[in-house]
Order: structure tokens, then C-alpha cells, then sequence
């Protein structure tokens, strides 16, 4: 991967592009932005950048990813370039401060084994050990010319401001739909299964990438959707059943991304796009049901944005979704209202089954006439 390969972050590539062209690299930076956007992505195509062997005499900023430098930084076993994370993928572990003493503070006094820089990156930097921080630090106030320090965090705020004001900040983004869909079928996806996939992202390349990887990932979509067209065919007294058949869906959610986890990177897919272990239990449950929420909140912004001709979230359900009774705007905005506050009341630590119970009531609770009149089987994303 190269920094002018990121998907969607041109600000930030290019701040980098031009660091090193300029030859004014800094000795820290701070990769800030949502997750799951790149960030630890472009800190090891920096690091690529930085000790390519081979750069394009055009470009000195853009590695080759194939000379030996290049391809012991992807396999993560380049002597100068450490990637400093937390051990396991419990999302309560931290870098133990034995390892920042041993592989930063002094390692950094060893100088480059085989590379030009020696490149330290910590990710998530705000998961570190308590009373770590004045060891980082220490390694920041006054590092050899030849190193560079990357702090990478989607929850800058942790950090105590003596840090963010040590580094050159670089800023990361939510990427453009349009962008990811192109990406995802240069991946070889399908036109339509990238479109739902990309959709679904909102903006998170690393998690489109492990949908793309994980079809149980669009399965537990089509379940949802499938789930929010037959609703009209239910009893109104049907909500124990249809919470229920929803937290499943978030079970089958957490099962999929579990499965596939080695497959995620470090700080770009954890937590909010749910890569928690299993052993997490109600903690995963927690943090995969907003996505479906979010799954069940585009099927009724959709019935909304039918209504007025714009683009759909999920085109590969447009007929389904088409398939309404005039009057029902008012409703479908009460039920994007619900799933919206039971979002955030699970984010409030509520209960996540009478949470859950009482947004299917409500959807449910929808009167017969505001309910869509028919279903059927429609063509849609695999
Ligand atoms: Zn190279």
C-alpha cells in the first residue's frame, strides 16, 4: 500500500507526500480520525515510504512495495520499523510499559539496523499502561534524528495534551462512499454488492474491506432488511419475537467478525466495528447491535428517501422499499426516531432486552394503514 493508495484520505497523504519530498519529516506524528479509516494503514506506508529502497525517481514519496525493505514492513518483521500494540484483541488490554521501556525508549538509542529511519509506531496510542505516559514522553522530548514516532488513535482525547502538542498532527477522515464502492470492485466485488457494502461502511474503509472478506457480513444485512420488509405481515403484539430475532442477528454479527479478526488491522477495525473477542460476551453484543440498528434505521430513511426520488442506501432493495401507501412519512420518521434513542440508550449502558423490547414494540405498534401492503422476494445484494 502505498500513501497515494489510501482510500479517501487525500489530505492526509498528501501532508505526508510532501514531508518527505520536503525532507521535513517530523520525529512524532499523531494519526487521529474515526475508526477504521486508514490510520494504521498509512503509518506502515509511511514507515514504506520512508526506507523504500526502490522509490519512484518521479516520486521519492512512493515506496515500491517491492524491494526487501518494502516487503519486511508488510509482514511486519522490518528491524527498524516496530509496530507497538496491545497483546491480544481484549479491548481492556494495554501496551504493558515494559514494552515502551524495551522496544521505544531503548531501542531508540540503537541506530537503524538496515533502513534509513527508525519508525515507532503505537497503536492505539491511547491504550497504553498507567503511568506510561511520561515514559512516551520522555521519547518524544528528544529522539535521534533518524527516528519518527507515530502515534495512532481514533479517541484523541485519552491522551494528556502534553502529547498531541509534541506531534505533528495528521488527520484522518470517514471516507466517500463512491470512493470505497470503487475500491471494493477493484477488489472484485460486484457493482451492487459493493454499493450495500460500501453503504453500510459509512465511510470506514478497513470495515468495508472485512465485510467484503466476510460474506456472514452481508448476510446478517439481508436478514435485517428481510426482517424490516416482512414487518407489515406481523401481529402488533409480535415484539418479544421480533427483539429477539434482531439480537440474534447481532450474535450472527459478532460470530462473523470473530471469525475472520486476524484478517482486521490493529486500531482500524477494533472496538466500534466490533472485533472484540467473543469472550466479551453481552460488551460484543453491546457493540455490534448500533450497526444493526443503523441496518434497520437505513431501511426506513430509504422508504423516506424513495418518497422524494433520492438515492437509496440499499438500491438492491428499491422494490421492496417502493412498495408503499402514501401517508406514511410520519411514521417511518417516529421509527427512525426509536432506533436513534435506543442507540443511545444502550450507548447509556440500558439493558440491552428491554432496550431492544420496547423499539420493537414501538415498530410494531404502527398502525395497519402505515404499514407497507405487500411483500414479496426481491433481487438483492449476495
Ligand atoms: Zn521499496
Amino acid at each position: 500500500m502505498r500513501l497515494g493508495d489510501l482510500i479517501g484520505q487525500t489530505r492526509a497523504a498528501t501532508a505526508l507526500r510532501n514531508a518527505i519530498t520536503r525532507h521535513r519529516v517530523s520525529h512524532a506524528y499523531l494519526f487521529s480520525g474515526p475508526h477504521g479509516v486508514g490510520k494504521s494503514t498509512a503509518a506502515l506506508a509511511f514507515a514504506q515510504a520512508l526506507n523504500c529502497d526502490r522509490p519512484s525517481p518521479d516520486d521519492p514519496a512512493a515506496a515500491c512495495g517491492q524491494c526487501r525493505s518494502c516487503r519486511l514492513i508488510s509482514q511486519g518483521t522490518h528491524p527498524d520499523v516496530r509496530l507497538i500494540s496491545p497483546p491480544g484483541k481484549r479491548e481492556t488490554s494495554v501496551i504493558p510499559i515494559d514494552r515502551i521501556r524495551r522496544d521505544l525508549v531503548y531501542d531508540i538509542n540503537l541506530r537503524p539496523a538496515m533502513g534509513r529511519r527508525k519508525v515507532y509506531i503505537l497503536d492505539p496510542a491511547d491504550r497504553t499502561a498507567p503511568f506510561s505516559i511520561h515514559t512516551i514522553l520522555k521519547a518524544l522530548e528528544e529522539p535521534p534524528p533518524y527516528a519518527v514516532i507515530i502515534l495512532v488513535t481514533s479517541r484523541p482525547a485519552l491522551l494528556p495534551p502534553t502529547i498531541p502538542s509534541r506531534c505533528q498532527q495528521v488527520a484522518f477522515q470517514l471516507a466517500g462512499i463512491e470512493a470505497i464502492v470503487h475500491h471494493l470492485q477493484t477488489l472484485g466485488l460486484d457493482a451492487p454488492v459493493a454499493a450495500a457494502i460500501a453503504a453500510l461502511s459509512g465511510g470506514r474503509v478497513a470495515w468495508a474491506v472485512g465485510a467484503a472478506h466476510h460474506p456472514d457480513v452481508l448476510a446478517v444485512r439481508n436478514a435485517l432488511l428481510d426482517l424490516c420488509a416482512g414487518l407489515h405481515a406481523r401481529a402488533a403484539s409480535g415484539g418479544l419475537r421480533l427483539a429477539e430475532e434482531i439480537k440474534l442477528q447481532a450474535l450472527a454479527l459478532s460470530q462473523a467478525q470473530n471469525d475472520g479478526e486476524e484478517q482486521t488491522e490493529t486500531e482500524d477495525a477494533s472496538s466500534e466495528s466490533g472485533s472484540a473477542p467473543a469472550a466479551a460476551g453481552g460488551g460484543r453484543l453491546r457493540s455490534d447491535l448500533p450497526w444493526c440498528l443503523d441496518v434497520i434505521v437505513s431501511w426506513y430513511r430509504d422508504r423516506l428517501a424513495a418518497a422524494h426520488g433520492a438515492p437509496l442506501v440499499n438500491p438492491d432493495y428499491a422494490e421492496a422499499v417502493s412498495r408503499r401507501k402514501s401517508g406514511r412519512i410520519a411514521a417511518d420518521e417516529r421509527a427512525i426516531a426509536a432506533i436513534l434513542e435506543t442507540k443511545h440508550s444502550l450507548q447509556r449502558n440500558a439493558n440491552v432486552d428491554l432496550a431492544l423490547e420496547s423499539l420493537a414494540i414501538k415498530l410494531l405498534a404502527e398502525p395497519a394503514t402505515m404499514r407497507s401492503s405487500s411483500h414479496s422476494e426481491r433481487g438483492r445484494a449476495r
